[in-house]
């Protein structure tokens, strides 16, 4: 019989690309956090330079644009900009992991000469646009609708939350096309940002991932050629879907990133804080709240691992993606907050790295599916009952 060795050693590939973004990460991104966090906004130009280093085009063919490699070290290099910025992770995960990876899935030979170079460089960047202001986890509900008209579609609808929604020059966007109900009746569409009639707008106040741009986009007789659609028509929910199981994967490794950081910056201040007379470091009640951060770290990582490994060896990945994203979600805003526990009062105002981390967080265990829909897909796989 065959045997599959659990093999946790990083291969000297994956070793180089992990430090490769770590390095990105301390010299691209750290020293600007907390000014793009306060000014709503990360330097746009961060973009052209993941491109550069193949960071927005792992796991893509290199026919395309991309630099190959594999999910594994795809998980490393989103950790190590997690662990920087989430915000600046997010653009990574939804431009390559959520649109790139589906155009190169599902697109026509077309639209991936087409975009696939240009969103592997950076110079172009994607999003996601599945959710609308009516219907969040219920996505398969979606009323945006797009109506055939001799060579073309005609979409109207808006469009909720969007990632990269302003600055994005394609949105991979998901209409009803015909009469069927549910989810059946969804199509996918690359819609070319500047389409007369697609209006963004910023959303402004979130808790966190306050540098990225997340926007409300808003269709009004938007015309696209027949060839924007994407995949067969009625097909657009498992392109959906498709996407969103690997990108928890992407966003459980973001979480990875954010425990880390966690657990880095509560080690380093509980060594240097002193109170009576010690280091902080030095009481027990400290030292739990650093090892439950650090148990929380393991655990979400080797549940990340897990998932890049079976989308690596080619085996059924959905489920375990769901887990991992759900541990990890909760595991980064536990560890965040436990981080700023130790960070006393000090983890409250932002010169200090952890009270981002908490805000951060939270968002986590909202998108590409609430904790509560990623109980629903575990337990459905379990039972085999579906509760939606
Ligand atoms: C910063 C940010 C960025 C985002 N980026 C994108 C993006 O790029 N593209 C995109 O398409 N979307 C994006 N989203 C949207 C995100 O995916 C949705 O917010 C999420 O799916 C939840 O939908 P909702 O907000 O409408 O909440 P709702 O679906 O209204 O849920 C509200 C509450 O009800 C619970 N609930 C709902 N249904 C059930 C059920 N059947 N059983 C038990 N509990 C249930 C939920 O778990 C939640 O607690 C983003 C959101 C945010 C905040």
């Amino acid at each position: 019989m065959g045997c599959h060795r659990v093999n946790l050693e990083l291969s000297e590939e994956q070793e180089a690309v992990r430090e490769l973004a770590e390095d990105f990460v301390a010299r691209e991104i750290t020293p600007h956090v907390v000014e793009w966090d306060r000014a709503e906004s990360v330097d746009k130009s961060i973009a052209k330079k993941l491109g550069a280093l193949g960071f927005l085009g792992l796991t893509i063919p290199e026919e395309y644009g991309g630099s190959g490699g594999d999910h594994l070290a795809y998980c490393l290099v989103t950790e190590e900009l997690g662990r920087g910025d989430s915000s600046v992770r997010g653009i990574v995960s939804v431009s390559l992991g959520l649109v790139a990876k589906s155009i190169a899935s599902w697109g026509s030979e077309e639209q991936k000469r087409h975009w696939l170079p240009r969103l592997t460089a950076g110079e172009a960047l994607g999003c996601f646009g599945l959710t609308e202001p009516g219907t969040g986890s219920d996505a398969g509900n979606l009323t945006t609708k797009a109506v055939r008209d001799g060579d073309h579609y005609v979409i109207n609808g808006s469009k909720m939350f969007i990632t990269n929604g302003t600055w994005a020059d394609v949105v991979l966007l998901f209409a009803r096309t015909g009469d069927t109900p549910g989810h059946r009746g969804v199509s996918a569409f690359l819609v070319p940002a500047d389409t007369p009639g697609l209006t963004r707008r910023t959303v402004h106040g979130k808790l966190g991932l306050r540098g990225q741009a997340t926007a409300e986009l808003v269709l009004e007789d938007v015309r696209v050629p027949a060839t924007a659609l994407m995949g067969p028509e009625g097909k657009g929910f498992s392109v959906a879907m498709s996407a969103l199981a690997k990108g928890r994967m992407s966003v459980a490794a973001g979480c990875v990133g954010i425990a880390q950081a966690a657990l880095d910056a509560a080690v380093r201040y509980a060594g240097e804080r002193e109170q009576f007379g010690k280091p902080i470091a030095s009481y027990q009640l400290v030292q739990e709240l650093i090892s439950d951060i650090s148990v929380d770290v393991d655990a979400a990582r080797m549940l990340t691992w897990r998932v890049a490994d079976l989308v690596d060896r080619g085996q059924d990945f959905a489920t375990a993606a769901s887990t991992a994203k759900l541990f990890a979600s909760e595991a980064a805003v536990r560890a965040a907050n436990n981080a700023l526990q130790v960070f006393g009062g000090y983890g409250y105002i932002d010169e200090y790295p952890v009270g981002k981390l908490v805000r951060d967080a939270r968002v986590m265990t909202l998108y590409e599916g609430t904790s509560q829909i990623q109980k629903l897909i575990i337990g459905r796989a379990l039972t085999g009952v579906s509760a939606f």
